[in-house]
This record gives structure tokens, sequence and C-alpha cells, in this order.
């Protein structure tokens, strides 16, 4: 056992605070005392920024043991809470708030003697790595100097270090192949392994899947199936098993797509049954593809740690560098960087080191043959599966960067998602912040702004002075950028002092907005209206800046005219690194050529007649009342239409697949409604449908109480059932809400009693931790509790006791926006009407968040909905024979206190059919 580093400690949860001395002696104190303490001397703490919310006082800094674990384990995973480094360094757990400090002495002994140990993974760099950080003045520097000694060799830098990533020839097309399914089911058998249970469902399923893989018969007509599989059959393995037959045997890549990033975890580890780690080659069968402003930039790194960035941001940049050392793939989103690092420096720093801005300049990079961006689009491109996520998907058909690297083989997993990845994909917004990103795009950074952001001019200053009209098309482009929004534009817009048409435009936006929206103005959120019978001068506006992005648009036009003529007619000086990076080049160009035309179309419109495909409105965007932008917005009125053209016709087989596909009304399964939302009647197309049920056993394991005696509106009573439902069922409570107000709210009153009882509550914007981060920490403990909103419905996925009741705060309806109310007033002529399709939003959400309570065959609990109206239309959202009863709140606290399977003595009101 390691000894406790003689420092003092502080620990603060909503229970009380806590200072341990630096040789012993733990002690409660008062909040301000303890930020007297922090004053006077560094303490040890955990999670600064959070103990920091804890005291109310955001200043506060000290010694920080995740700080230090970035720094000794970068790359390894931690569950940020004093159990959770606890159960990282094998130490044993605090058993209550009193024994934290202690704790975290411990721990930083602990690490201290790691870094001592000859058995260190990652001593590699760590010296070098303490001398930059040293002279940053890093807290934790002087103190763990003494325990790392000098390497007797230089250490080798990240830079060198880093493997590159070799070039690959193009892979040949697909072979045509068909698989029987009898190989089929016996790739599934042999991929779910000797002994394991046989599931009809899942060799359905699995057989049905096969059918994307076949030969395609016509030209633009792709094979289609959509098939419903309840959780608990398999479904992963279930396509896997065709897939790996055909990538196998064809030669060819499968994508398969997602819409979480716990679905994209399960699916890395689920596929190494099929296939191995590495080829013989040493290339990986086996990729996950994500968006560019995913992974950390190299450039933007090596500025960093060059003074690009200064005091914390530095020190962050130094602990990246270590991640980046030891990073499987350099995915700093949900990849093995832990989610939690980030917020311990505020977020803007993570951000500044992927490339956000497509500003990447290719092979004209110095780390082009090591960047991680290349190597994951090098290796996807060789991939037998190609793990991504629908709007990457969707962006690489419609503009992947050459045809080989165009997806024709897709599972659309979580299928249900499909429609509002292609309504974000397919849309356009012409905003303040979009605007002023492609004028920094093209005319580079800002007077005051730091680091290695180039304009145009100095991205291509090679082909201009090569290429004459090249060069000129690039002066052209820069000089008419200038009218794009500039820094400050929200100030000038707001008080009404524009510069250029486009901010102009923007002003007139906003004062229209401002006039006319009649639903948001008091709550201090987002608000919008409609963009029809506009004001004169706003249309004047809109004309204006019409003409000032086609001035922008022609020399871009041009520009990527002479960049094909040069890579056509190759110079001398052209060797493949420079080809690559005018490829490079050309396509960031046509994306951005694209982005404007989009803009201008969406600009003609305005004033004229409206164009019934589109949904067209104004907005401004805001957040407790303080506003970040302000912009027009046009979304297609059915995405799928775009998505069959883009995604489905160039296709050859497409298979979405989801535990939620249709809607289930009182009549059962309504795979009309699910056919005609995936896009294939766009191609005149008729899916093959295939339906698996769950196997679980709902009857006995799940009950949905409706509570009927609390007011909606009502928040102290909406606060007091949260936490007599949390305490009923000691903790492992998922809440979710519809709005982050009133979930602060319920917070803000429960949360201080709840930790006095040793339950701790968790909760989205409130806590300064990431989603991904707080699901892990509910995870850990199964006496926590989480609440959030949206993002929680579908990303959580906690088997056993830890989740053993989700309670929603009402039934979740639709927000009434612009774009549902156009979605709705479409729908209305169609069977059951407006009323039908906001149904099926309802149904598909709880569906949804009751499928967060049972994952595996042994997980029970409760799914409590707070709403004295819910109407029985809804209730076939829940599983075949599931009971429902609707009680007041004590009954269902004694329900929820009992657990579920003790339901004999009152007999269920409704079984869900
Ligand atoms: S090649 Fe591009 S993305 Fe990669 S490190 Fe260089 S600039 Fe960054």
């Amino acid at each position: 056992m390691s000894q406790p580093l003689p420092l003092p400690a502080l620990h603060a949860s909503h229970a009380g605070t806590w200072l341990r001395d630096a040789n012993g002696g733990t002690r409660g104190c008062s909040k301000g005392e303890a930020v007297m303490a922090a004053a006077d001397t560094p303490l040890l703490m955990m999670n600064a920024p959070l103990v920091a919310n804890r005291l109310g006082y955001p200043d506060l800094s000290g010694l920080d043991l995740l700080e230090l674990y970035a720094f000794i384990h970068p790359a390894k995973f931690c569950v940020p809470t004093p159990k959770g480094l606890a159960h990282a360094l094998g130490l044993e757990e605090p058993a209550d708030d009193a024994a934290v400090p202690l704790l975290l002495q411990q721990a930083a002994g602990a690490l201290m003697e790691t870094c001592e140990s000859v058995d260190w993974a990652e001593r590699e760099g760590a010296w070098s790595g303490l001398q930059s950080l040293a002279r940053l003045r890093w807290p934790w520097a002087q103190v763990l100097a003494p325990h790392i000694t000098q390497p007797e060799r230089a250490e080798k830098w990240l830079f060198t270090r880093l493997p590159e990533w070799e070039e690959t020839p193009e892979r040949p097309q697909p072979q045509q192949v068909l698989i029987e399914e009898a190989e089929i089911e016996g790739q599934l058998a042999r991929l779910t392994g000797e002994g394991a249970e046989q599931r009809d469902g899942q060799r359905m399923f699995s057989r049905g899947a096969g059918g994307v893989f076949a030969p395609r018969d016509r030209q633009r007509r792709p094979h289609v199936h959509l098939a419903q599989a309840g959780t608990g059959i398999g479904k992963t393995l279930g396509y896997l098993a065709p897939a790996s037959l055909w990538a196998e045997r064809s030669g060819g890549t499968v994508w398969v797509s997602t819409y979480t990033k716990n679905l994209q975890r399960q699916l890395r580890q689920e596929s190494r049954r099929a296939w191995p780690a590495a080829r013989a080659d040493g290339s990986p069968p086996v990729v996950v593809r994500k968006g560019r402003e995913n992974y950390l930039c190299l450039l933007n790194l090596g500025d960093a740690l060059q003074g690009g960035f200064t005091g914390r941001p530095a020190v962050l940049a130094h602990l990246v560098a270590r991640w980046a050392a030891y990073s499987q793939d350099g995915d700093m989103v949900g990849g093995d960087l832990p989610g939690w690092l980030g917020t311990l420096f505020r977020k803007r720093g993570i951000a500044a080191l992927t490339d956000q801005r497509g500003e990447c300049v290719y092979a004209g990079c110095p780390h082009y043959r090591k960047c991680f961006i290349e190597r994951s689009a090098r290796n996807a491109a060789q991939a037998d599966l190609v793990i991504a996520n629908h709007a990457l998907v969707m962006v690489n058909a419609a503009r992947g960067r050459d045809m080989a690297s165009r997806p024709t083989r897709i599972v659309f997993d979580e299928g249900h998602h499909v429609f509002d990845a292609a309504d974000s994909t397919f849309s356009a917004a012409l905003t303040g912040a979009e605007a002023i990103e492609l004028r920094r795009w093209i005319v580079g950074p800002e007077r005051n702004s730091r680091g290695r952001r180039r304009g145009l001019a100095a991205r291509l200053a090679d082909v201009a002075s090569y290429d004459e009209q090249g060069g000129e098309a690039v002066e052209a482009a820069v000089e008419a950028a200038q009218v794009l929004p500039s820094d400050g534009w929200l100030g000038r817009v707001a008080e009404g002092g524009p510069i250029g048409p486009l901010e102009e435009l923007l002003g007139q936006v906003r004062a229209t907005t401002y006039a006319r929206d009649e639903s948001g103005q008091e709550a201090g959120y987002g608000i919008e209206t409609e963009a029809s019978q506009l004001p004169g001068e706003l249309v004047a506006a809109a004309g204006n800046a019409a003409q000032a992005l086609s001035a922008i648009r022609s020399p871009l036009l041009k520009l990527a005219g002479r960049l094909e003529a040069i890579v056509e007619d190759a110079p001398d000086w052209l060797d493949g690194q420079g080809r690559a990076r005018i490829e490079g080049a050309r396509h960031s160009l046509a994306w951005r050529i694209d982005l404007l035309a989009a803009w201008e179309a969406l600009l003609a419109r305005l004033g004229g007649p409206a164009d019934p495909e589109f949904v067209d409105w104004l907005a401004v965007d805001r957040n407790d009342a303080r506003e970040f932008d302000v912009g027009l917005y046009r979304h297609w009125l059915d995405p799928m239409k775009p998505f069959a053209k883009v995604v489905l016709e160039p296709a050859h087989g497409v298979m979405l697949t989801s535990a939620t596909l249709t809607d289930r009304d009182e009549t059962g399964a309504d795979w009309a409604h699910a056919i005609a939302k995936s896009g294939a009647p766009h191609l005149d197309l008729t899916p093959s449908t295939a339906q698996a049920d769950s196997p679980f056993d709902y009857a006995n394991r799940a009950e949905v109480l409706i509570v009927t005696d609390i007011r909606r509106g009502d928040i102290p009573a909406l606060a007091g059932a949260y936490a007599r439902l949390i305490e009923a069922s000691d903790g492992g409570v998922l809440g979710l809400f519809t709005a982050i107000r009133r979930m602060r709210a319920v917070y803000g009153r429960i949360a201080d009693r709840l930790a006095r009882a040793g339950l701790p509550l968790y909760a989205q914007h409130v806590d300064p931790i990431d989603t991904g981060t707080l699901t892990d920490i509910f995870r850990d403990d199964p006496r926590a509790s989480l609440l959030g909103t949206d993002a929680l419905r579908d990303g959580v996925d906690v088997p056993g006791r830890s989740l053993r009741c989700v309670v929603m705060e009402s039934v979740p309806w639709p927000r009434p926006t612009i774009l549902h109310r156009a979605r709705r007033a479409a729908a209305a002529d169609q069977e059951g009407g407006g009323q039908r399709y906001d149904d099926r939003i309802i149904r598909a959400r709880l569906a949804q968040a009751f499928g967060r309570l049972i994952r595996t065959r042994q997980d029970s609990g409760h799914f409590v909905v707070l709403s004295s109206a819910f109407p029985s239309r809804l209730l076939s959202a829940f599983p075949e024979g599931t009971p429902v009863v609707r009680v007041t709140l004590e009954e269902a606290l004694q329900r929820v206190a009992k657990g579920v399977g003790t339901r004999e003595d009152t007999p269920a009101e409704n079984q869900a059919s």
C-alpha cells in the first residue's frame, strides 16, 4: 500500500464540505472556510470546476487529481469520481463523503509511486513534458519533479514517435457474390459462439439482412430492407454475420452507421468476433470513422505547444500531447481522450486543437504523413467494415473525396434517427456564425486572433505564383469576402450599426424576428418566425446579400477550374504530395461553393412565392436571454427526398434497423408509415420488411406507472415527486425532462436533500461535466441518479442495477416550432391527420425512453410518467404485455420501493397491447 501524499485535501459535495490536514484529521467545514483554505495553499481536490461549483466560488483552483491522472495515465479510462479513481488505482472505495479527502491523499501517493516504478507503461515523454509544464507553472509540476527521473537518452518527441501511414493502391470494385441463407446461419452460429442459445428471431433477422448484399439487377435500384428488432434480439451480430461474409468474398466495404457513440463502441467490440484486430499486413479490417472535427490536428497542437496557447490552455495542450502519443486513433470526442479532460480546462481548448474549420493544408502540413485524420481516411478506404455515424455517411455519400470512399452497402442501425440526421444534413443555415466562418476560411484570421489559421491566399501561395489566373481568382475571392460579417458582428447587428450587406441582412432578420415571434420571448431561449409576408427592407437586404454572395462564389468557381487544370496538366514541381494537397483544396473549395449556392437559393426565395418542398424561417438563437446567433434557415419538408437521391440511389444495398422503426398504435405496427419514412418510395422502391420481437419478459420485469396527482406547472410538487421517487428506489433513477429550465429548478431543490441521504444526483447542463462522462458516473454508482434532456433519452445504455427506474416529467409533446407546424400541416390530409402525426412523435419518444430501462434479460424496473393527463392512445408505445397502471404518487412510491414483480395485489388497469 503506497503512502498517502502529505498535502491538505478538500472535498465538497451537496451534502457538505470536508478538509483534511496534510498529516491527518478530517473535519467538516463551511464553504467559506474551504475557499479561504484553498486560497492559502494548493489543496488536493478532484474535478476543480465541480468543487468550485459546489462551493459557489468559480475561481477556485488547486492540485486536481484528474489532471495528475491524465498526465500519468493518458488514454486510460477513469470515471471522474472519488470512487471511480479508487477503482482505477486499485484502492479501497471511500465509505462516505468524509472519507474522500484521505482517498485523495492515497490516490496522489499511489500515482507518485507509479512514476517511480519500472513498470510505468506511459513513462516515455513524461520527463520532457514535465519540464514544459513546470515552465507553465502547472501546480503539479513541483510535486511530481522529485518522482520522475531524467532519462539517460533524450526522449522521442511526439511528432517523431507517431507512426507514418502508408500509401495504398485503390481497391478494385467488389466482386459480385451471392450468399446463401444456410451460409449466413452458419456464420451467425460461429459468431455467437458454441453453446450460445439459438434464437429464432436473430436467425430470421440475419437472413433478412443478407438480402441487401445480393447483386443489384438495375441501376439506381438498390435493395432496401427495413428490419425492426426488439431489444435483446442480438441484431448487431445478426447483420454482422452476412456483412462479414460478403466483405470477405467480395473484397468490398460495408458501412454500419449509428446515431450514438455507445453503439459505435459496442460495434467495435462485437466486430472482433468476425475480424481480427489486424490483417497479416498489419492493416485494420475494422475502422471507426468520424467527422474530421473529432480528431486531433497535429499542426494545431504543434502551434499550441509553441506559444499559440498560454496559461491554462497551454497546460491542456501538453496533457493532450501526452495523450496523443498513447492514443489508439487520435479521436478527441468519444475516443480514448477522457471526456472530462476538456471540461477541466473549459471546452474551447479541445475544439481549438481539432480541425473544426476545414483549414487543413493537407500535404503542405509537416505532419501530413502522421496525421490521425489522414490515417483514418486511408484505413477506411481499405477496410472491410467502417463504423460511422448517420451524418458522416450522408456527407460522404454527398461529397466523398472520391467514388471509392462513397458507401454502397450500408446498414443504418438506430434507423429511427435517419430522418432527423437527414433533416440536418440536407438543410441550409445562413447565420452570422456560419458566415464569419466562411470569411475566416477565405480571408484568414482577424487582427487580434492567435494561432496558425491562414486564409486561402496563404494556403495556396504556390499555386498563385505558378498560375496567374489562379492567383487572380484567389485575390478576387479574398476581396469579395470582405463583405462577410467580421468580429463583433453580433453587437453591431443588435445595436443597429451593421457593416456590409450580410450584417445588414442579419440586422433585418433580427428585427423582424423580434417583431413577430409570439412564443419564446419571455423564456429567454431561441425565438423564430416564418419567412413569409416579409417587410420590404428585409427583402431588399436579401437581394443585396445574394449579390454579394454570388460575387464570392464566382472567383471560387474559377479557382476550382484552375486547380483542376493544374492537376490534369501537372507541372514539374507537382509531386504526389503536392497533388494530394491540391486535391484536398479542390474538395474543400467544392464544399464552400455548394454552401454559397445554397445560401443564394435561400435568399432568392424571400419575398417570392413559397416553395412547397421547403420550410424557411428566421431565428435568433439565445441561451438564458443571451443572443449567440442570428440567421435564416431552410429545411426540406421531407428530408428523405434528398436522402433517397444522394444516399439510396447510388447504393447497391441499404438496411435500416432499430427496435422502434415502426410506430405502434392500437392496431399494431404501422409498416406503411415506416416505409414512407425510409425514402424508398421517392425511388419507386418497395423495401422488404422483417420484424423480430424482443424476447424479454416485459410483463413480469417492467411496470409503467402513470402518476395522476402532480399538477402540470407545479414545480415544488414536481421536485418533491422526483426526490421521493429517488429515495423510494434508493437511487438508480434516470430523470428525463423536456425543458432545461424545469430540470434546473428541480435539481436545485432536491440535490442537497438527496446528498445528505447518500444519494448523489447529477444533471446535464448543471454539472460542469460532459454527457458521456455523466453516463459513466451514473453507470458506476448504483446509488446515483441522473437528470437530463433529449440526449439521454437515446444515448444512455446502462444495463444492470444502476438504472432501475426512469421518470419522465410529463408527456413528451413535440415543441411547436415552425418546422413542426409545417410538417404537421402537411400530414393533415393523411389518415389520422395532425393529431396522429404528433402521436407518432410522442410514442417514438416514449418507446425510446422506455427502452433505457430493460437492456438485458435480468433487468427490471419502473417507468414513471408524472402526468395527470396521459391519453390511452399513447399506451401502445410500450412493448406488448407491459403492465400500465394509473396511480397516485403515494401508490407509485410504494410500488417503486417494493420493486417489480410484486404486483399481484393490484391488477394492472391496462396491458400495453
Ligand atoms: S494534415 Fe491537416 S488535419 Fe492533419 S495535422 Fe496537418 S493540418 Fe492538421
